[in-house]
């Protein structure tokens, strides 16, 4: 017997989508949604039809970072239709279908990848260039569940900062892609450096470079430096993705650069 007809479903859904960018992180906290949030939005400012997928079942960000708490995606037939996020940009969301933002989920795998699978096969995407999908830190389920449904075309990003230990992780990331057969674009170390709020230079105090050295060790691509600062995080608070408002300044010249090749 041949496919099933939700098989089919998905395979043609996900045959409209022309790139696919998984992005992946060793450990939580280092920015990650941040960067997915930023790369969806530069692309969707360059005029690509772009959608975002936050499959981070423990704590959905992408929502909160780009002031759509509290949206509902309109349901219709048995397919649901992605929240708007302005020009180009179209976003889904667990955190969109949780009852309130301080639900907790505890899923166990099987169920997270059925989770997964609807919001890559029920999910009206239609026509994009580009979806970036935000996964849960880590090696898991959710990671591998979303690189086996895309298939090995789907390229992953991941984000790390200077410090040893997340180095470690990353140095994980990379085999469980090799392992999987996926791609990786690159590797992005945030965080990287300091922005001196005073003069606006960075300033090296957490140290940077682990991001690059295990580049070479692994031989991905390094994709460039982001530094800390405080920009970002209040874009985050404030609900906008930081490249929709600033464009000038060493931080956002780091990302376009980061985007650029992508
Ligand atoms: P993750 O998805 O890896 O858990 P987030 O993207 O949620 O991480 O970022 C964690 C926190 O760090 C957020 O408060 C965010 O605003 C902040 N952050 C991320 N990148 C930077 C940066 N380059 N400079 C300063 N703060 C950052």
């Amino acid at each position: 017997s041949g496919p099933s007809e939700e098989e089919k479903i998905l395979q043609a859904n996900l045959a409209r989508i022309k790139n696919k960018i998984v992005v992946l992180s060793g450990k939580g906290g280092v920015g990650k949604s941040t960067v997915a949030v930023n790369l969806a939005q530069a692309l969707a400012m360059a005029g690509k039809k772009t959608g975002l997928l936050d499959v981070d079942v423990h704590g959905p960000s992408v929502p909160r970072l780009l002031s759509l708490s509290g949206e509902r995606p309109r349901v219709d037939a048995d397919r649901m239709e992605p929240i708007n996020a302005g020009p180009n940009l179209w976003v889904m969301s667990l955190g969109f279908l949780l009852p309130s933002n301080r639900e907790a989920v505890i899923w166990r795998g099987p169920v997270k990848m059925g989770m997964i699978k609807q919001f890559l096969r029920d999910v009206r995407w239609g026509d994009l260039d580009f979806l970036v999908v935000d996964c849960p830190p880590g090696t898991g389920d959710e990671p591998l569940s979303v690189l086996q449904l895309l298939g090995p075309e789907a390229k992953a990003l991941i984000v790390t900062t200077p410090q040893g230990v997340a180095v470690d992780d990353v140095r994980r990331s990379v085999t469980f892609c090799a392992d999987v057969g996926n791609p990786v674009l690159g590797i992005v170390e945030n965080m990287s450096g300091h922005i001196c709020s005073k003069c606006g230079e960075v300033d090296d105090v957490f140290g940077s470079g682990g991001g690059e050295a295990l580049a070479r060790e692994t031989g991905v691509p390094f994709l460039g430096r982001i530094p800390l600062d405080a920009e970002v995080v209040r874009a985050g608070d404030e609900g906008f993705a930081f490249l929709r408002v600033h464009q000038e300044g060493p931080t956002a010249q780091a990302m376009n650069r980061i985007i650029k090749p992508i």
